[in-house]
């Protein structure tokens, strides 16, 4: 899918130098990227890594929704380093991402969301573009809604393994049922 830094000069003013490279991708260094099965699974098929390479665990931000594991209840973000994201590399005070190909759903997405049906720019948060959203329109609705379906499905997943599995196994263990549950998804 088509993003922001597939085409720098899709959805601002093409004379303009792209607004993600002079604002040196703060997104990627204020946030916590949580993620879902999808991402892990799409992350590491890309970089061949076991998910415990690219993963930190975080206390979960809802209880009902958060991972119940030995290591306590949990939700799951990508590990950060010199405070950012790990996958931003900087060179020659240009910024980028890594793993372009195959980053997270939220991560193609920001600072996109869906309001009352209509694709917005989100208004509370720090980006300082304002993106031409008809430009956008076509291929954010559809990534919003596979990202959104895809959220469903881990909701959904970590409500099984809850439910089987309370606090009682560790963490690898969540994953490989997580990864195993996608794997199944995908070939059905
Ligand atoms: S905050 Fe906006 S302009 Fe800056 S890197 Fe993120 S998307 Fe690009
Ligand atoms: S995965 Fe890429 S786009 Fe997402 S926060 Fe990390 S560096 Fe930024």
């Amino acid at each position: 899918m088509k993003t922001l830094e597939d085409d720098p000069n899709l959805g601002h003013n093409k004379t303009e130098k792209f607004p993600c490279v002079s604002c040196h991708t703060d997104c990627c260094k204020e946030y916590v990227i949580f993620v879902n099965a999808h991402d892990v699974y799409r992350l590491s098929m890309g970089l061949g890594l076991a998910p415990e390479n690219f993963l930190e665990i975080y206390g979960a931000k809802d209880y009902s929704l958060g991972i119940k594991v030995k290591e306590g209840l949990i939700d799951l973000a990508l590990k950060q380093k010199n405070g950012g994201c790990e996958f931003l590399e900087e060179t020659k005070d240009v910024f980028r991402c890594t793993v372009n190909d195959f980053k997270p759903g939220v991560c193609k997405a920001y600072p996109f969301e869906m309001k009352n049906g209509k694709l917005s720019q989100m208004s509370t948060l720090m980006c300082p573009v304002d993106w031409d959203l008809a430009e956008f329109e076509k291929m954010m609705v559809m990534h919003l809604k596979k990202d959104e379906s895809e959220w469903i499905f881990y909701n959904e997943l970590v409500k099984e393994w809850n439910a089987k599995h309370w606090r009682q196994k560790p963490l690898s263990a969540f994953l490989k049922f997580m990864l195993d549950k996608v794997e199944s998804s995908l070939i059905s």
